[in-house]
C-alpha cells in the first residue's frame, strides 16, 4: 500500500507520474529527505525528524522548511492509511526545476508499507562489512560544501556501499574513515553494547546524528544503562558484548556477523532487552 500528497494537501496517484524530468531532485539529487516510522498513529521521533529536515535545508542552502505544512501533510497521510498497520512515511524536499525563476521546491509525503526484508532483518539480524568510506572522521568541518551530515537526496553511494555488502555475502555497511574510526551505515548508526553502557560515534565524524540512536540511547537510560557518544576504532567493534544498527524503519538491528566472524550469541538477549525498552514507548 502506498499514499502520496503534495505539502500543499493535495492527495495523488502514486502509480502517475507527477515530476517533470528537468527537476533537479531527480537529474541532480539536489534535495533533501526524511523517512519516518509511524506506529499505532504516532510518528516517531518527528520533532527530531522536521529538526533534522530544517538543518538539512540550511546546509544545501535551501529555505527553511514550512514546518506547519509539514506537520500538516504528514497528519494526512497518517490519516489516509489503517491505524493498525505500520508505514514508512518518507518526506521529499527537492530545490524545483532547473531554471524556475520562482524556484518552487517539489515537495511530497509518501506513505509505503513496511518491506518483508526489513521485517526479516529486524527479526534475525543481518550481517555487516567495514567499507572505508575514503575521507578523515574531522572532514565535515573541514569542508563543509560536501554536506556531510546533512540528508540529501544523493544515495548513490550508499546504495553502491549496501551492493558491495551483497557481493561480498552481508546485507548492509558499517563505513569506516581513512584512519579506521567508525562512521554510520549508509542507512543507518552504529551502536555498541559492552558491560552496560552503548556506545555511537559523534555527529562531528560527519555522520548524521540519528533519530531512532537518540531515542534509542534514553529509553536505554531509563532502563539502567549509560551511554556515551564517543570515537570508536573499527577493531572494537568485534570487541563488544552486542553490535546493532539504529535507524527509522528497521529499528534497531542486530548485527549477528561482521567482516565474516560471528558475534558473540550475548546478542541476542541484549538486542532483545534493548529493542523491548525502544518499542514499549510506542505500545
Ligand atoms: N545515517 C544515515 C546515512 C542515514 O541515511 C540514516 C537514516 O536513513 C541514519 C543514519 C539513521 O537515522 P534515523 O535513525 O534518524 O533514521
Amino acid at each position: 500500500m502506498r499514499v502520496l500528497a503534495f505539502l500543499d494537501g493535495t492527495f495523488a496517484d502514486p502509480d502517475q507520474a507527477h515530476i517533470r524530468v528537468d527537476d533537479l531532485g531527480l537529474i541532480r539529487g539536489d534535495g533533501i529527505f526524511e523517512t519516518i516510522l509511524v506506529t499505532n498513529g504516532v510518528p516517531r521521533e518527528l520533532d527530531a525528524h522536521l529538526d533534522r529536515f530544517a538543518r538539512s535545508a540550511a546546509k544545501l542552502d535551501m529555505a527553511e522548511p514550512d514546518r506547519a505544512a509539514w506537520e500538516r501533510v504528514i497528519q494526512q497521510v497518517i490519516e489516509a492509511w489503517p491505524p493498525e498497520e505500520e508505514l514508512a512515511l518518507k518526506i521529499v524536499l527537492t530545490r524545483g526545476v532547473e531554471g524556475d525563476p520562482e524556484e518552487k521546491p517539489t515537495a511530497f509525503a509518501y506513505g509505503m508499507s513496511i518491506p518483508e526484508s526489513t521485517k526479516r532483518a529486524r527479526r534475525d539480524g543481518i550481517a555487516v562489512v567495514t567499507l572505508n568510506r575514503g575521507f578523515e572522521a574531522d572532514l565535515m568541518e573541514r569542508a563543509p560544501w560536501l554536506l556531510l551530515g546533512a540528508k540529501t537526496l544523493s544515495y548513490s553511494v550508499n546504495m553502491s556501499a549496501q551492493r558491495e555488502a551483497r557481493r561480498r555475502g552481508a546485507e548492509d555497511v558499517i563505513f569506516t574513515s581513512t584512519e579506521g574510526y567508525v562512521l554510520e551505515g549508509p542507512t543507518s548508526n552504529v551502536v555498541l553494547a559492552r558491560g552496560k553502557t552503548l556506545y555511537t560515534p559523534p555527529p562531528t565524524n560527519g555522520i548524521l546524528p540519528g533519530t531512532t540512536q537518540g531515542d534509542v540511547f534514553r529509553a536505554a537510560e531509563r532502563a539502567g544503562w549509560k551511554t556515551e557518544v564517543t570515537q570508536l576504532k573499527a577493531d572494537e567493534l568485534t570487541e563488544g558484548d552486542a553490535l546493532m544498527l539504529a535507524s527509522s524503519v528497521r529499528k534497531l538491528t542486530r548485527v549477528h556477523t561482521l567482516d565474516g566472524t560471528a558475534l558473540p550469541d550475548s546478542s541476542v538477549a541484549i538486542h532483545a532487552e534493548l529493542a523491548e525498552a525502544y518499542d514499549a514507548q510506542y505500545a
